[in-house]
Parts: structure tokens; C-alpha cells; sequence
């Protein structure tokens, strides 16, 4: 049976992907986002589609859904540091407000919750890899917090409504994703080397590069919020590719990948940077079946090809040409 489900941030780049896939198994979707970061785009070739509803609110207010649902996934929040760093106070309102109107919704129609969080609740860590056991190691007054703290209180918000009125939450630690459909200024590593490779600019590496991350394809993704949705497991869950790669690294497979002429430019490395992330994803693989299939190479190229069709530029490493 089709199931009804809101996805809060729904216009977002992940966001939008995860409606799309509820769409395409046969569930309806109300897709909710105040289009700060998300983007109508986004969600555009859904609106025609068989139970897909856009709405437009700002769930730190109000979430006014009308109609049963049977799942309430939440991943309204600027993401991206710099969406983040620009919009602090909406952050914290929409991990504080957002996930108390978001639970309560989801109480109120008897609604699997399930909450996207993320790596960052480990902060700059000192465990490595990162095990959902780990407690973190996170700067409360850095500008980070502004993210890291709104999603460890939304984890403690979700764990508080699980224990006192016994919400059926599954609790998400999404780590770095990327994809097509993000937006090309928005700051993160992989949208700035792709765009940047393909403008022929030079590739903007923070620091000395050597810090590292590890970066899931949106589809993979996808794929582990909706084995979330569908468990009934409380988690919390890292989600994510374990495969990690220094930045400097990861500009070199972009350079490559775009056969860019554009050297590499360093810059400072922002204020709190974690030095090293990696999931350890073993519980999310023997209880969830949750195993990312995209390699980082293959997933780039696919965003490659992606930047290139926004970006009106022929594809270099398709024709050997430079990317110009
Ligand atoms: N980074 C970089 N150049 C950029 C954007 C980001 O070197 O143009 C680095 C950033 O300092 C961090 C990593 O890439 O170490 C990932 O940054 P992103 O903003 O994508 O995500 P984060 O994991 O920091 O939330």
C-alpha cells in the first residue's frame, strides 16, 4: 500500500532526489521548503506528477499539512558551511522549532519520524573512523555550532519524544553527499572543484588540503534514508561512503576528471574545520542492508556531466577538449 509522507526541505538537493524516489515506488509526497537554500527547480518536473504536493512554508513556524501521513522525514536546514555561517539564526530555529513542529506532527498522525542529521555532530573528531557510539568532539561557541549544536538537539529533541510519548524515530548521521542538483555557489567542496574546474578557475583548496573527507553519491544516499524510512529502527545511523580522500586529492581526481588546465589556489582553511571524516557505516550494513554502490570516481563524473549542462560547457574528459 502507498504510504504518505512529508519531506521537510524537500526542494533541497537532497531533499528533492528523495521525493523523487518516493514518487517513482508509489508513494505521495508533500514536499515542504521556505526555497531558502532549496530551490523550486529542484522539485519543478514533480509537480505534475501523481500525489506530489509543493509546499511552500517555513516549518520553524508552521508545517500546515492537511491529510493523513505515514512518514515525516526532516531534512529542512541550511547545509552547506556557508549557507550555514550566512543564515545562523535560521539554523538553529528550524533544528530547534523545525524538529519540535516536525515530532509533533509526526505524533499527531501516528507518523514514522525519521531525522536527518549528520556528521557534524562529531565535530572536528578524534576518533577515526567515526562510530555511532562516538560522542564527538564539537566546539559549542565556534561558528560551526550553529549547525552542529542545532543537530545534536535535534537528535536529543527526537530521543526525548521517542522516550516520553514513545515516537517511532530512526535517527540519520548523513555524512559529506554530493550530486547533481546542488547549487553551484553554494560552497561545498565538490559543487566549488567542479564549477571552478570547468569555468577554468583555480581549483579554491582550504588549507593545505590534507584534511579529508568521505563523499557519498546522492543516489546511495537515497537509497539509505528510505531503508531508514521503511525499518523501524531507532538508530542514530551513520549514512555514507567510506571511502575517504584528502581534499588536495579529490582536486587532483576533479582536474583530472574534467581534464581542467586550471591549477590548484590554496586559501585559508575556515575556522574549525575537521581535519579527518570517515563513517563507519557497519551497523547501518548489517541492519539496514545499507551498502553505497557509486564510486567517487563515478559519481563524479555523473556530477561532472551534470555542471556541464547547467553550465552551457562541453564536457572535456568526454572529447579530450579543455573544458573551456
Ligand atoms: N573545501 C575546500 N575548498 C572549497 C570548499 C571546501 O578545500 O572550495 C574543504 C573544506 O575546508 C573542508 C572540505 O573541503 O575541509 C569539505 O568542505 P564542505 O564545505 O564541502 O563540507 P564540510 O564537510 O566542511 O561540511
Amino acid at each position: 500500500m502507498s504510504s504518505r509522507v512529508l519531506v521537510t526541505g524537500g526542494a533541497g538537493f537532497l531533499g528533492s532526489h528523495l521525493c523523487e524516489a518516493l514518487i517513482a515506488r508509489g508513494d505521495r509526497v508533500v514536499c515542504a521548503d521556505n526555497l531558502s537554500t532549496g530551490r523550486r527547480v529542484n522539485v519543478e518536473h514533480l509537480l505534475g506528477a501523481r500525489g506530489f504536493e509543493l509546499l511552500v512554508t517555513d516549518v520553524s513556524q508552521e508545517i500546515p499539512v492537511q491529510g493523513a501521513l505515514d512518514g515525516v522525514i526532516h531534512m529542512a536546514s541550511p547545509a552547506s558551511p556557508p549557507d550555514y555561517l550566512r543564515m545562523p539564526l535560521e539554523t538553529l530555529a528550524v533544528g530547534s522549532s523545525g524538529t519540535l513542529n516536525a515530532a509533533a506532527l509526526a505524533h499527531r498522525h501516528g507518523a514514522r519520524f525519521v531525522l536527518a542529521s549528520t556528521s557534524e555532530v562529531y565535530g572536528d573528531p578524534i576518533v577515526h573512523p567515526q562510530p555511532e557510539s562516538y560522542w564527538g568532539n564539537v566546539n559549542p561557541i565556534g561558528p560551526r555550532s550553529v549547525y552542529d549544536e542545532s543537530k545534536r538537539f535535534a537528535e536529543a529533541l527526537s530521543m526525548a519524544w521517542h522516550r516520553t510519548h514513545h515516537l517511532d524515530v530512526g535517527i540519520a548521521r548523513i555524512f559529506n553527499t554530493y550530486g547533481p542538483r546542488m547549487r553551484k555557489g553554494d560552497g561545498r567542496v565538490v559543487s566549488n572543484f567542479v564549477v571552478q574546474a570547468l569555468s577554468g578557475e583555480p581549483l579554491s583548496v582550504y588549507g593545505d588540503g590534507s584534511q579529508t573527507r568521505s563523499l557519498c553519491y546522492v543516489d546511495d544516499m537515497v537509497r539509505g534514508l528510505l531503508m531508514l524510512l521503511d525499518a523501524s529502527l531507532l538508530g542514530p545511523f551513520n549514512l555514507g561512503n567510506p571511502e575517504e580522500v584528502t581534499v588536495i586529492e579529490l582536486a587532483r581526481r576533479v582536474q583530472a576528471a574534467t581534464g581542467a588546465v586550471a591549477d590548484i589556489r590554496f586559501e585559508p582553511l575556515p575556522e574549525d574545520d575537521p581535519t579527518r571524516r570517515c563513517p563507519d557505516i557497519s551497523s547501518a550494513r548489517s541492519q539496514l542492508g545499507f551498502d553505497p554502490q557509486v564510486s567517487i570516481d563515478e559519481g563524479l563524473s555523473r556530477t561532472i556531466a551534470y555542471f556541464a549542462s547547467e553550465l552551457g560547457v562541453e564536457e572535456a574528459a568526454s572529447n579530450g577538449g579543455t573544458g573551456l
